[in-house]
């Protein structure tokens, strides 16, 4: 008997897969994808071979575009304000590169921003400013009012979920507070969409489609007010075109002009399973994982978890007992155990891990029995 709510969602998420070769306990890496998704991505680019490119596209362009209006209103906008990218780097990538903010325009980040994001911020010549967090590196919202009020940056870059710990911040209160103080809030949700509540009211959001959405690899999508994107250049404009973009949504110029479709087609159909599972349901099952995974590991051969033990999210990082090594810890695992889960290294976060995090984040599916398996691995 599980103790898990919602087991149905867990039959569900496993005979609509492929069976997994071991534990799979790695979704803040790459999720499973569903054999509808797999096969629609492969029709797709059939459909492709069949009638041309082109043809392909803009039969599936209704579906594309029921897919914007589903992400959209997991995220609180308009079918016209999503962009699909290639990843969650290329949507921060292009939002900094076609905002073109002066030389040394400050954003304000939390002391755990993902590194990756500090560089794209940092290489769009901006200069990341630090907003105060309490210990487990959440934002203290007393403290960025104040901020905001006294001292405040260009604009705020805040992930929602980190990939090295499983806290979710108080996005709901920090859009509250930017938007009193006139500061756009951009939110990566890369690791939230699809496991926790994401329709906050920042003004520009942005992610991945492989984590917890579980679609394909190599798709993203940037979702931008469109006073933001009133701030944005793009490469090519509508100014260009004879007709000067008659008709064309306000973020669809920050789309690749050629991309892989069939890939947004299966993030379409993934967003759809998402949505008929009920993303509440979803959230409350991954949160229970979260803390169900949490209780068994804690202490477990010496191994400790950084999250509060009920902390709504199926993210658990551990640190490392003294003189064990986190990478051969999670080797150790896959070799004689079968369970995959994440050697994080400090680098992710290098002004918030002391030290590299063994990562663990099972998806719906995942059984109390697998934990007990992981739990056992490490004891031993
Ligand atoms: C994975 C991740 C990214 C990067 O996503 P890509 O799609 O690989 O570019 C960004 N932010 C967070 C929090 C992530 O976990």
């Amino acid at each position: 008997m599980s103790t898990l709510p919602h087991d149905d969602l867990a039959t569900t998420w496993r005979t609509a897969r492929p069976r997994p070769a071991g534990v799979h306990l790695d979704s803040a890496a790459c999720s499973r994808q569903s054999t509808a998704v797999l096969d629609a991505v492969a029709r797709h680019a059939r459909h492709e071979a069949e009638i041309g490119g082109s043809a392909a596209e803009a039969a599936a362009e209704g579906l594309l575009q029921q897919g914007r209006s589903v992400l959209a209103g997991l995220l609180g906008r308009a079918a016209a304000d999503v962009a699909f990218t290639e990843s969650a780097s290329a949507s921060l990538r292009t939002l900094v590169g076609r905002w073109r903010l002066a030389p040394g325009t400050r954003v304000g980040v939390l002391p755990g921003e993902y590194w990756h994001n500090l560089a794209a911020l940092t290489d769009a010549g901006l200069v990341p400013v630090v907003l105060p967090a309490d210990g487990p590196g959440r934002a203290d919202l007393a403290g960025v009012e104040r901020m905001l009020r006294t001292d405040p940056p260009a604009l705020l870059h805040v992930t929602l979920v980190a990939s090295h710990r499983g806290v979710v911040q108080p996005g709901r209160e920090l859009a509250a507070l930017c938007r009193a103080a006139g500061v756009p809030l951009v939110l990566d949700v890369a690791q939230a969409l699809g496991h926790v509540d994401c329709d906050l009211g920042a003004d520009v959001a942005y992610g991945t489609s492989r984590k917890w959405l579980a679609g394909p690899r190599g798709v993203g999508f940037l979702v931008l007010a469109p006073a933001v994107s009133a701030r944005l250049t793009p490469v090519v404009g509508p100014e260009r075109y004879d007709d000067g973009g008659a008709g064309t949504d306000h973020a669809r110029w920050y789309e690749s002009h050629d991309a892989h479709i069939a890939g947004r087609v299966g993030l379409v159909l993934a967003v759809g399973e998402h949505l008929a599972a009920g993303p509440d349901r979803v959230r409350q099952r991954l949160a229970a994982l979260g803390r169900a995974t949490r209780e068994r590991l804690d202490g477990r051969g010496g191994w400790s978890v950084a999250e509060p033990v009920d902390e709504p999210t199926a993210i658990t990082t551990l640190r490392a007992p003294a003189g064990v090594d986190v990478r051969a810890t999670a080797a150790r695992l896959r070799a004689e155990h079968g369970v995959l889960v994440t050697a994080a290294g400090r680098e992710r976060a290098p002004a918030e891990l002391t030290g590299p995090v063994l990562r663990v984040s099972p998806h719906l599916d995942a059984t109390e029995q697998e934990l007990d398996v992981l739990a056992a691995a490490l004891a031993s």
